[in-house]
């Protein structure tokens, strides 16, 4: 059997693996347009601020690597052009040498991700003006910042990448502007939770503008200036655009495979998409939440992961189901640890449920043992059925074992009042006999 899989990133890379385990005589070929493969783009903020010094390791595997460890070929700086489903063809551009060659599939992935969006301004042609997806895109910015140190940056959005950026850049003493055109940072947070990040990023000296957008960007032939939507000029040296990403699937709709309402592909639970013998996975798909049964596009690598370990299964003929997924994600802004599960309380009203919130303040261990800090828990509950639709905690530290558990918790459908009986781990450097969440649990019934 021949398959061939566009894009070898995490589902990419993921969707191989498995199915050469399952299919070990399968011929499988990964094309990947870029230089690199299977990398952390998780990993490039801290690349880029110097945590993680050395390129090789944000990148998992080499294309070599990969084929000696997992199996399949991988044929990067190929860029697939053209799906053709009637034949079973893919058309393929060998950037390198500038060469084009038809080649036959059983079965196809797409796994073509998502890439950042530019907005079609004036001046954003100009120099110094970055976007940050991949390795190559982190290199540019870390050569830029290495050679020319830079006194002022711009970012625009403040989003997960422009907020853990203004993070990264902080470790170069630059004088840091992030623009946010909504009326919030974090806009998947609720604004009680987003002002926590704001106050805590103004008191490292980052200058955070909201309600307001770039609309101009101004220079000779690299970028020194900002304007803004209300007439601000902000002086930089440099921008990073990070307004958000989209789906990279014009493969897709060229061969007339369907998209769902979010914009991105449309699968099943086994990741077909609706051209029989093709599937997708990662950030080129929606999901279905896991809450409302809506489709929702939420692109993360957890969930790119483990997409691609479905259709690996798939294309073996394994069963196996992507049933869904709550947005479950974490980021770490400075000092602070965010999180989020399930819906926050402006997403839940507007879809419909009646909620009650909590939030509360709540020690990550016994106060009386070194280290004690307060972390922000707010939990969402549907007043009607008790049930847990969201959380999101803010703090220093223990965030991320709180958030997992409520993931797990929203997963099994629980009630808030149902969180006091959990049976949780406690001894006084870890927690407290009832922890915040259980807490919070009560106070939202
Ligand atoms: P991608 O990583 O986008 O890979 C798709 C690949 O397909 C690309 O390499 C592209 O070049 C290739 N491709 C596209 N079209 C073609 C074509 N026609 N031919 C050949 N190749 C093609 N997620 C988290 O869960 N947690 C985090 O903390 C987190 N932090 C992030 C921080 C940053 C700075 C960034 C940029 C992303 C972060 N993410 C995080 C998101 C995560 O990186 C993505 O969700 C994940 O990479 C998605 O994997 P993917 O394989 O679906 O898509």
């Amino acid at each position: 059997m021949k398959i061939i899989v566009i894009g070898g990133v995490a589902a990419g890379t993921s969707t191989a693996a498995k199915a050469q385990r399952e299919l070990p005589k399968a011929e499988i070929t990964i094309f990947e347009q870029d230089s690199d493969i299977s990398y952390s783009g998780c990993g490039l903020p801290y690349y880029i601020s110097d945590l993680i010094e050395k390129r090789e390791d944000v990148i998992v595997y080499t294309p070599e690597r990969f084929e000696a460890r997992k199996g399949p070929r991988v044929e990067a700086q190929h860029t697939v052009k053209k799906i053709i489903p009637d034949k079973k063809q893919v058309i393929v551009k060998n950037v390198l040498q500038n060469t084009e060659k038809k080649i036959t599939y059983d079965k196809l992935v797409i796994a073509t991700g998502a890439k950042p969006i530019v907005p079609r301004l004036a001046g954003v042609d100009l120099d110094n003006i970055f976007t940050l997806r991949n390795v190559n895109s982190a290199d540019r910015i870390k050569e830029f910042i290495t050679a020319n140190k830079p006194q002022k940056a711009v970012i625009i959005g403040g989003g997960y990448i422009g907020l853990e950026m203004a993070e990264s850049l902080l470790e170069y003493e630059l004088d840091i502007t992030v623009v946010e055109m909504a009326d919030q940072l974090l806009t998947n947070f609720d604004r009680d939770m987003a002002e926590i990040i704001e106050e805590n990023l103004t008191s490292k000296g980052i200058k955070i503008i909201t309600n307001d957008g770039a609309s101009e960007f101004k220079g000779e032939q690299k970028v020194n200036t900002v304007v803004t939507q209300s007439g601000q000029e902000i002086e930089t040296d440099f921008v990073l655009l990070a307004i958000g990403v989209e789906p990279n699937v014009k493969l897709a709709k060229d061969a007339n495979i369907e998209l769902g309402s979010t914009g991105a592909i449309k699968v099943n639970k086994q990741m077909e998409t609706s051209i029989s013998d093709i599937y997708a996975a990662g950030d080129c798909v929606e999901n279905n939440h896991l809450i409302t049964n809506n489709p929702v596009w939420i692109p993360l690598g957890s969930t790119a992961n483990k997409q691609g370990r479905v259709a690996g299964n798939s294309l073996a003929e394994v069963e196996d189901s992507f049933d869904g997924i709550l947005g479950t994600a974490i980021t770490k802004i400075c000092n602070l640890a965010v999180a989020r599960t399930g819906l926050t309380a402006r997403e839940a009203k507007k879809e419909g449920y009646q909620i009650v919130t909590s939030t509360i303040k709540a020690g990550n261990h016994a106060g009386y043992y070194p280290g004690y800090k307060k972390i922000n828990i707010k939990l969402i509950v549907d007043e009607i059925t008790g049930k847990i639709l969201g959380a999101q905690i803010i703090g220093e530290t223990g965030v991320d074992k709180r958030i997992d558990v409520l993931a797990t918790a929203i997963y099994n459908e629980m009630k808030a009042d149902e969180l006091i009986d959990l049976d949780l781990a406690y001894a006084p450097p870890f927690s407290v006999p009832k922890d915040g969440i259980m807490i919070a649990g009560l106070i939202a019934n």
